[in-house]
């Protein structure tokens, strides 16, 4: 895995000084420290997990979103889903995975999955700002499977995208 912080100070639990001062200044915050180490220590477990790129980890309301490298969706999905729960059942936390540097439908799919994605557009407010609003396919009667709210937060602390969540019919 490819992180903030060296995985030899992941490893060892003992910080270098660069790794230090990044923790210090709040550039890399404890959920981040912990998840990067528990990563690593499932790489042996689970060897796609070496080439990830870990690049953030956003708190919200109990969910923990993971931001990782173009393709690295697949790669903590893999496994039945194994290595999410793992990193849920030691945070205790539900977890999302989003992609770095992608298009906004494809940061939407990963951020409302398993939910279908139906359409996506951006409100002009008359402020001059914007919203994107996305409709979301609903399953039956079913409640949708996240917390909507933390999700238009992560959007906004990931993304600094306001969203607008409506579901279809
Ligand atoms: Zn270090």
């Amino acid at each position: 895995m490819k992180s903030q912080l060296c995985n030899f100070c992941l490893k060892s639990g003992i910080l270098c000084s660069k790794c230090q001062a990044k923790v210090k200044s709040g550039e890399v915050s404890d959920t981040y420290l912990e998840i990067a180490r528990l990563i690593l220590s499932l790489e042996n477990k689970y060897p796609p997990l070496q080439s990830i790129a870990f690049h953030e980890a956003v708190e919200v309301d109990g969910v923990i979103a993971l931001v990782v490298g173009r393709g690295d969706v697949a790669r903590l999905l893999g496994y039945g889903g194994k290595i999410i729960r793992a990193i849920g059942e030691k945070t205790g936390k539900s977890i999302r995975i989003l992609e770095k540097a992608v298009d906004n439908r494809k940061f939407l799919e990963d951020l409302f999955a398993p939910l279908p994605v139906m359409t996506i557009n951006t409100i002009w407010l008359p402020d001059g700002t914007t919203e994107t609003r996305v409709i979301l396919k609903k399953r039956g009667r079913r409640p949708p499977p996240m917390n909507i709210e933390a999700m238009k937060k992560i959007a906004k602390a990931v993304r600094n995208i306001v969203l607008r969540v409506e579901f279809s019919r």
